[in-house]
């Protein structure tokens, strides 16, 4: 009989599996195909500013523990698995595309810097920072604190640590005490956690529902590098988008935010992107698509993931919805601590209450 059984081995079914593991645990991960889903589509900011929207209290205490704890977190993940975790401390610039942009950035500005620090630059300013940023931009939000992590690196990473103790299956039945593999296998443990983003809703009732994005990987040509030297995100004519450089040349151009009924990547939110991010880093049409994909996040009703037991010994983590990377380091923590019965932080665990929107 296993301590902890961990369905879906997503950044977050893997990040917990890794700190139950430390914590003396033994644990297993169920994925027929671990880390295919949100956490393979996702850029990885790590951007607790740059992501601030207003009205979500709960959720920045959250962000900010998690991106205080990522770099020793990704430094751990590194050294025990012996790989490149992608994690870059580059920081982030966030550019207006006309002067409406700029008054909506102006605005963020006060509720951005009581997050972490923030400066406001002229378009001027911004362009001798990234020479790359094109006559459209207006004006720009210098955040050197949000950083980013490659997640299929990350994610690579925990899988070679944890190795044999992720189960390629499918988990067909999850209750208090066991869960049975689609072959018909029975595994017993003492816990049971659901960390298998939307598909948790299988098995429980939560309010998540698809937020589907789309995002494109691009190579940039050998004249036009480095295109950008840091993450630069934007809103155009009140659309985000952000463009992502890796170490590796590559660039991670993302992301629609669509509540439709479409899996698929969408023709329009292709064309979006690459219109909006030619607005602001022109040289992105000089680039080669290397890849087009589209996930869906699994949205919460607050943004702010669940984390708690539904009834004895059956735990879920999910509802990551659009800050699943950043939130992975304090997710885990936290719902080891569940799993370890230790009473959660005061500061997060009404936030994460699984019971805030009243269901049993
Ligand atoms: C386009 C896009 C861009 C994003 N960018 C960022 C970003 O820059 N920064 C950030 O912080 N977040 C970002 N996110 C959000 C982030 O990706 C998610 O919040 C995070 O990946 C959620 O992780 P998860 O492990 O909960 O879910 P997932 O990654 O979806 O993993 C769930 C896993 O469960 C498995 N599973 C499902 N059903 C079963 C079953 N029955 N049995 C066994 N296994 C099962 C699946 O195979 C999957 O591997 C982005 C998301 C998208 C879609």
């Amino acid at each position: 009989m296993l301590d902890v059984a961990i369905v879906g081995g997503g950044i977050i079914g893997l990040s917990t599996a890794w700190v139950l593991l430390k914590r003396g645990y033994n644990v297993q991960v169920f994925d027929p195909d671990p880390a295919s889903q949100a956490s393979f589509a996702a850029a990885g900011m790590l951007a607790p500013v740059s992501e601030v929207v207003w009205d979500q209290p709960g959720l920045y205490p959250l962000m900010r523990r998690s991106r205080e704890l990522f770099p020793d977190f990704a430094a751990a993940v590194a050294e025990e698995s012996g790989m490149d975790v992608g994690y870059l401390p580059s920081e982030t610039l966030v550019c207006a595309g006309d002067n409406a942009d700029r008054v909506y950035l102006r605005e963020l500005i006060e509720l951005q810097s009581s997050i972490g620090e923030v400066t406001l630059l002229s378009a001027r300013e911004a362009r001798a920072l990234e020479p790359g940023l094109g006559p459209g931009v207006v004006g720009a939000v210098h955040i050197p604190g949000d950083h980013q992590v490659d997640p299929r690196k990350f994610c690579a990473a925990l899988l070679r640590i944890l190795d044999d103790r992720v189960v390629r299956a499918k988990v067909v039945d999850a209750k208090q005490g066991a869960i049975t593999l689609d072959d018909g296998t029975v595994v017993t443990a003492d816990k049971v956690v659901l960390a298998n983003g939307l598909a948790a809703t299988d098995f429980v009732d939560l309010p998540l529902r698809p937020v589907h994005g789309d995002v494109l990987r691009l190579r940039v040509p050998k004249h036009a590098m480095p295109l950008v030297s840091r993450t630069v995100r934007a809103v155009v004519r009140g659309r985000p988008v952000y463009v992502v450089p890796r170490s590796d040349n590559q660039i991670v151009l993302g992301a629609t935010s669509r509540e439709d009924s479409l899996w698929g990547v969408s023709a329009e939110g292709v064309h979006q992107l690459l219109r909006d991010a030619h607005h602001i880093v022109p040289g992105i049409w000089e680039c080669e698509i290397e890849e087009m994909t589209a996930r869906a996040r699994p949205g919460s009703p607050d943004d702010i993931p669940f984390i708690g037991e539904v009834s004895p010994g059956l735990i879920v983590s999910t509802g990551y919805f659009r800050h699943g990377i950043l939130l992975s380091a304090i997710g885990a923590e936290l719902t080891a601590d569940v799993v370890c019965e230790k009473p959660l932080p005061t500061d997060f665990a009404e936030a994460v209450d699984v019971f805030r929107y009243g269901m049993e």
